[in-house]
């Protein structure tokens, strides 16, 4: 289509942003007969964030590739996959590692904690954004999507009338016209930003701020003295490293943890407590310094680390708005609202937003109905995902203080990361099964969108309780031990938790699912799992073996 044609064009759905959910989306779209527009406002590469995805994400991932007809979003699920079709400069990650520091002091060697990948699920990778970005570009516009980047697509200006529909207008001047646009720009998202719909200041209770980079010359933790004292059963290398202490954290995601990465690479960055550290207008690298000066073992990493691109510094992270679904627009996920980059969860939202909001743009464009009373769903969703991790993520911050609570409330997002992933395994394979769209909308009829264990007023309450009690610390009527007991004792008293994984206990700080451990879990569904999550816990293992199967015979 030529420029002249597509300004002339109606478009049904535009989507503005070419990040990671713009281009999935738009590819979804026009897959499946919608008339899309994707305008990015800058040219490849874009360097970007959001690297760091788990097995719940590769998971979703898979869902959007399989229930929209887009396998080229599945390569993104493996590292083999990513290697293959997108690009060799990403990295893997086997596990989610978690160590405690504490100021001025060597690392204590039991402040650990780290979820293994199970064996089951083939290695997912760390995604290299500028590739990775690139790709879903490449594949929408490959799907029929009508795609413009660079400064001149930039949108500067936008008319929504809820009765006719929406006006796009570029840096360059090109007017574009559509029945509905998705604002997936991110922070600075423009429908987000002309409709006035951030809450000022945003009310999340978690208050942080950020500084990044890619550097070369990162030890492997496993190499300092620290990290060879430790016992986990996968290298901290081989996936993300969460450095945790009092007041913050500080990520390390390697590009050049495996033998075919092109990359030399890892991705680090350190998110501060806003409140308590605020920005004193130091320059990124001398803050990151004077950080490392107070963490020996941390020093021992970054000894010979050096900036391969200049640093972001950000201010407060959060924000989130009044509203993020309206007359004839949506603000998708990470353009509705930011927490923390802690726990990975931005791709995971992202997914599960696209995933809820292209079944109706789709069917809205079949109807020529575009009310908002079909997108309600999707509005809940986006704001239940964001409570959920701001408390969580709010939690741990205050949890970082003590690793006894830290190690309780770790376990409350393992539960949910461990579920939310094997809810959707089951969906995936029920509906590998079927082939009936209904196993996905079946599960948007709940009071808890978004949660794996709708049915369990026990799960849906483990993430309140866990911020409630940390509340509590934060307040000082109630100290951290009391703390990490109670919500030790919620997950003791979770009869949709197999005894065998280990969650209750303390002193169990991997979440290592061997093969023991699993046929363990498989007797527990058996013979004593309540029936919600015995069939979950069912079909999400069938499908797993499945999959595995079928990669194995899988030529190449
Ligand atoms: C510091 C940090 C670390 C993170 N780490 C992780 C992680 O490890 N794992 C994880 O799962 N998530 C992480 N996230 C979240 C993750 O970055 C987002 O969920 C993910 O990038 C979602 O992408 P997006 O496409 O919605 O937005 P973005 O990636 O922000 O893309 C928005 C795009 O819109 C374009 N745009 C903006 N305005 C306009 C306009 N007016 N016209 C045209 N184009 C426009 C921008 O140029 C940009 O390309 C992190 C977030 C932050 C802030």
């Amino acid at each position: 289509m030529t420029g002249k044609d597509s300004a002339r064009t109606r478009y049904e759905v535009a989507v503005i942003g070419g990040g990671f959910a713009g281009p999935l989306l738009a590819a979804v779209l026009a897959r499946n007969g919608v008339r899309t527009l994707l305008v990015e406002g800058e040219e490849a590469p874009r360097f970007a964030v959001g690297e760091s995805m788990v097995p719940y994400t590769a998971a979703l991932a898979r869902v959007v590739a399989r229930r929209y007809g887009v396998p080229e979003v599945e390569h993104l699920t493996s590292l083999e996959g990513v290697r293959r079709e997108v690009s060799s400069r990403c990295g893997v990650l086997r596990n989610m590692g978690f160590v405690h520091h504490r100021p001025h002091l060597r690392q204590h060697p039991g402040e650990i904690y780290q979820v293994v990948n199970p064996s089951v699920v083939p290695p997912v990778p760390h995604l290299f954004r500028e590739d990775v970005d690139a790709h879903l570009l490449g594949v929408a516009r490959r799907r029929g999507a009508d795609v413009r980047t660079g400064s001149g697509a930039r949108v500067e200006g936008i008319r929504i009338d809820p009765d006719t529909g929406v006006s796009l207008r570029t840096a360059a001047g090109e007017e574009f016209t559509a029945e509905y646009v998705v604002d997936a720009g991110g922070r600075h998202g423009p429908v987000a930003q002309e409709l006035g719909l951030r809450e000022e200041p945003a009310p999340a209770r978690h208050h942080s701020r950020t500084l990044f980079t890619h550097m070369t010359g990162v030890t492997p933790y496993d190499a300092t003295v620290a990290g060879r004292l430790h016992d986990q059963p996968s290298p901290w290398h081989q996936g993300t490293l969460h450095h945790v202490f009092d007041g913050g954290w500080l990520w390390v995601i390697p590009f050049d943890n495996h033998p075919r990465s092109t990359n030399s690479v890892c991705s680090v960055g350190l998110t501060l407590d806003a409140r308590r550290h605020p920005a004193r207008g130091l320059a990124p690298q001398e803050e990151f310094d004077r950080l490392l000066a107070r963490f020996p073992d941390l020093a021992e990493q970054f000894r010979h680390a050096a900036p391969a691109r200049p640093w972001t510094a950000t201010g407060r992270l959060q924000y989130s708005s009044k509203r993020v679904v309206g007359d004839r627009y949506c603000l998708a996920s990470h353009t509705a609202g930011f927490v923390d980059p802690l726990y990975s969860r931005g791709l995971a939202h992202s997914l599960e937003v696209v995933n809820a909001l292209a079944r109706r743009l789709i069917d809205a464009a079949h109807d020529g109905d575009w009310s908002t009373g079909r997108f309600q769903y999707v509005e809940d969703l986006q704001q239940a995902l964001f409570d959920a991790h701001d408390d969580l993520v709010y939690a741990s911050f205050v949890s970082f203080r003590d690793f006894e609570l830290f190690n309780a409330v770790v376990r409350t997002w393992t539960v949910s990361t461990v579920l939310g992933a094997l809810a959707v395994e089951n969906a995936c394979a029920a509906y590998g099964r079927s082939g009936d769209d209904a196993v996905f909308r079946d599960l948007e009829q709940t009071r808890h969108p978004g949660s794996p264990l709708p049915g369990s007023a026990h799960y849906n309450s483990l993430g309140p309780l866990t911020r409630t009690l940390c509340e509590e610390v934060e307040a000082g009527t109630r100290t951290p031990k009391e703390a990490a007991d109670g919500i030790f004792d919620a997950i003791g008293r979770a009869d949709y938790l197999p005894p065998s994984l280990g969650l209750g206990d303390p002193d169990d700080r991997f979440f290592h699912n061997t093969p023991a451990r699993i046929a363990r879990a498989a007797r527990w569904v058996r013979t004593d799992a309540p029936d919600e999550i015995g069939a979950l816990l069912k079909g999400a293992m069938g499908g797993l073996i499945r999959e595995r199967l079928r990669g194995v015979r899988r030529p190449g």
